[in-house]
């Protein structure tokens, strides 16, 4: 039997199968049918959740003596849109010019047809590979992803499964294919100020509390200073202010609420509770500077 050892061959089937989040589309079905004349043992574990769809999974192993390799990644693509302004079908794989065309190609079936082809050469030229090789793929990625890669991880670990090294096949390529390796990712989280004022007439402030100011200060306090300088892997952390708000038509009016929204993307200094201890810290402790209220007694009040 003709082992699955060409990457365009594995990728032009995987594509063949319109896996659109949440349908399986038959690329599961393809993955196990290459994986198995490998000597792959299949599972395909469906997960469910209350308001999601239910999804399918696959997680594969190739057991050996020795270290454990894992290659995580997703079968399902988005949608295809208006499916008559593509120049190639998004289903066809189709080549033009050296390069295939279909939804998925470069994220992430490409990378899936990859693995699978070098661990086949590596098996038709080498024998098996001494250490263990596993495929954890969901189907969870581009939608809700609930019921994707965490219930793997856990469903697997749960198995005994332990892991030694993963490789994520996602596509991260700026200028070339292949052009960067990425040994982790930061965190992301996001967050949102709401500054309760007083509403008045901007000619008699010292009868309202403009929430404007309060919202100064507590922003800039998320500001400055940084976070951190970064660290031997990863950038620094930062934080962006993605919107302010306040939804005042009238220029002579004092609103009574302004609202700012933030994301931060952290570094292996933080996890997600000191990073969250951190941004409360700042507004708790800019709450009460008085920069921008001059006169004021209180705090700013802040949710
Ligand atoms: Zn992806």
């Amino acid at each position: 039997m003709k082992l699955p050892t060409d990457p365009a061959q594995n990728l032009a089937a995987l594509i063949r199968c319109p896996s659109v989040t949440p349908a399986e589309g038959g690329a599961l079905q393809t993955l196990e049918d290459m994986l198995k004349p490998l000597g792959f043992a299949v599972a395909r574990p469906i997960f469910s959740e209350d308001g999601t769809p239910n999804i399918e999974n696959l997680y594969a192993r190739r057991s050996g003596n020795g270290p454990h390799l894992m290659f995580a990644g997703h079968t399902d693509v988005v949608p295809v849109g208006d499916e008559a302004a593509w120049t190639h079908p998004p289903f066809a794989a189709e080549i033009a010019n050296g390069e295939m065309y279909g939804r998925g190609a470069v994220d992430m079936k490409g990378g899936i047809a990859c693995f699978i082809a070098a661990v086949a050469r590596h098996i038709e030229n080498n024998g098996g590979p001494k250490g263990s090789v596993s495929l954890l793929i969901t189907g969870d990625e581009e939608g809700p992803a609930i019921n994707g890669t965490v219930k793997l991880l856990d469903w697997a670990a749960a198995k005994g499964e332990k892991w030694d090294a993963s490789i994520v096949g996602e596509p991260t390529n700026p200028d070339a294919l292949g052009d960067m390796i990425k040994i982790g990712r930061r965190g992301s989280l996001s967050g949102s100020v709401i500054v309760n004022g007083r509403q008045g007439h901007a000619a008699y402030p010292q009868l309202a509390d403009n929430p404007v100011r309060g919202l100064m200060s507590l922003v800039d306090a998320l500001l400055h200073p940084v976070f951190d300088r970064g660290t031997k892997d990863f950038q620094p952390t930062n934080l962006e202010v993605t919107s302010i708000d306040v939804g005042n038509p009238a220029t002579n009016v004092i609103p009574a609420k302004a609202t700012a929204t933030f994301n931060i993307r952290f570094n292996d200094t933080w996890d997600a509770e000191t990073v969250q201890a951190e941004i409360h810290n700042r507004l708790d402790q800019a709450a009460g500077r008085k920069k921008y209220r001059p006169g004021k007694k209180t705090a700013v009040d802040y949710e």
